[in-house]
């Protein structure tokens, strides 16, 4: 057993339906109790240190540890390929990432690119993710050993796309390649580890109806997989979608029709869904993936996070990255964005409610949050240590924070709290992350401060 001693930040409900000062549990001199992988015990310093007396305690003093990131959409394939120059999805793809995904038919490239990327979602304290590979089996392998060699929590499986004329040929997979191999990938990763599997059709525009109704096949096989995927992400790409399902309703029923929506089935963007797709989306308890930092970069729109978020229609919501369509790996950054955002729809998105989309809010919508998502007793030990005044910008700024000198000590350092916190949530990339803890494991240690 181990302790871990600092000021710690982690909610118990959601800002966006519970007042905040309820929500957020903030202990500004915490102990977390790690006994192996998992939280056995958590509270504050002065009462649990006395039952655990020979802890050896490791003390962050002056920090913020908050639980790991949480990522429900990004491309591992796409590392190479993040900031490509100019071009809105459907050309983006043809262009760039078509290309560059090819080159995973190389099993040494696939696990190369993986170990790459695990090690920079670290540095930026994402500690899961939901993740798409290429058609490419080997990919797929690769990247579940480079996840099991560090105990780490990801959601990942066979992208299918074979609809012709859509990617090179030799790109494309069959229906029935796609079936046969997603389920020797499941049986062969899904719940081994920390691994989890999700059946990943790209998009509706990629598949052909025979491959979704495959998809669909391998949900009713193994129902307690995953299903990720995009949705209404480019007006073009959607147009395309109604002219090649002509029989469908709309984007979301395509997915529908195959038997797919429902629990623990994922739509990265759902930017351009009417109100009724919205209320759908609320009664089948599925999720959807707001990429702000990615709707931005390629031109797709504004995702609707007030409706999303809404009480007539609540829908789960986790914070995607999806880089390389999004121009970075890091959860601040696309915190940054997602606050824009909102600020172009007259809204406001306060540092709680970004983080909490960030954390617990992004377990949640993985259906995760038995296992992830706060420093409650029991979940796996997946946290990050941040410093909110880390460069000269913040720091500064940390310095100039309005607090009402008449509040009480905790009133104020409550405010205190939120005024750095969301410093770090508008300026902060990986710069404020200086350690990741994965399965109770200290797995990133930055090495040395940058000031910017
Ligand atoms: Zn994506």
């Amino acid at each position: 057993m181990k302790g871990i001693r600092g000021t710690f930040l982690d909610f118990l409900a959601d800002p966006y339906y519970t007042d905040e000062t309820e929500a957020i549990r903030y202990l500004r001199d915490g102990l977390l109790v790690i006994d192996g992988e998992k939280i056995k015990d958590f509270g504050p310093w002065e009462q649990l240190s006395q039952r655990y007396p020979d802890l050896e305690v490791t003390t962050y003093k002056d920090r913020l540890i908050l639980p790991g990131l949480i990522d429900t959409h990004i491309h591992y394939p796409q590392t190479e390929m993040v900031a490509a120059y100019g071009e809105q999805l459907l050309e983006w793809l043809e262009k760039y990432i078509f290309p560059t995904e090819l080159q995973f038919r190389d099993k040494l490239h696939a696990r190369k690119i993986a170990d790459v990327f695990l090690d920079l979602l670290l540095a930026n304290g994402t500690t899961t993710a939901q993740v798409f590979t290429t058609t490419f089996a080997q990919s797929v392998d690769a990247f579940f050993e480079a996840c099991t060699e560090r105990n780490i929590c990801m959601i990942a499986g066979l992208t299918g796309m074979d609809r012709p004329g859509l990617a090179p040929e030799e790109y494309l997979d069959t229906a029935e390649t796609f079936y046969v191999n997603s389920k020797d990938l499941i049986e062969r990763w899904h719940n081994k580890g920390r691994n989890k599997y999700a059946i990943s059709p790209r998009f509706a525009l990629g598949s052909t109806q025979e491959q979704l109704d495959c998809c669909g096949k391998l949900k009713g096989e193994y129902p307690d997989t995953w299903v990720n995927t995009h949705m209404s992400e480019n007006r073009k790409e959607i147009a395309q979608v109604a002219e090649v399902f002509p029989d469908a309703k709309d984007y979301l029923n395509v997915y529908e029709r195959a038997g797919i929506v429902g629990p623990k089935f994922t739509a990265g963007h759902s930017i351009h869904l009417d109100n009724d797709c919205w209320h759908r989306m609320a009664q089948s308890d599925a999720s959807v993936s707001f990429c702000p930092a990615s709707n931005l970069f390629l031109g797709s729109g504004l995702f609707l996070i007030e409706k999303a978020k809404s009480v007539e229609t609540p829908v789960r919501t986790g914070l995607g990255t999806d880089m390389g369509a999004g121009d970075t790996f890091s959860i601040f950054r696309v915190l940054n964005s997602a606050y824009k955002v909102s600020a172009l729809q007259n809204q406001k998105m306060g540092v709680f409610k970004g983080l909490y989309l960030a954390t617990l809010g992004g377990a949640k919508s993985l259906h995760l949050d038995h296992e992830i998502g706060s420093f409650d007793p029991g979940k796996f030990a997946d946290f990050i240590v941040t410093n909110p005044k880390v460069t000269s910008v913040l720091a500064m700024r940390a310095a100039r924070a309005a607090i009402d000198p008449g509040s009480s000590e905790e009133e104020q350092a409550r405010e205190r709290l939120a005024h750095e916190a969301f410093g770090m949530m508008i300026l902060g990339d990986e710069r404020p992350v200086e350690a990741t803890y994965i399965s109770g494991q200290l797995l990133y240690k930055k090495t040395s401060n940058l000031i910017g």
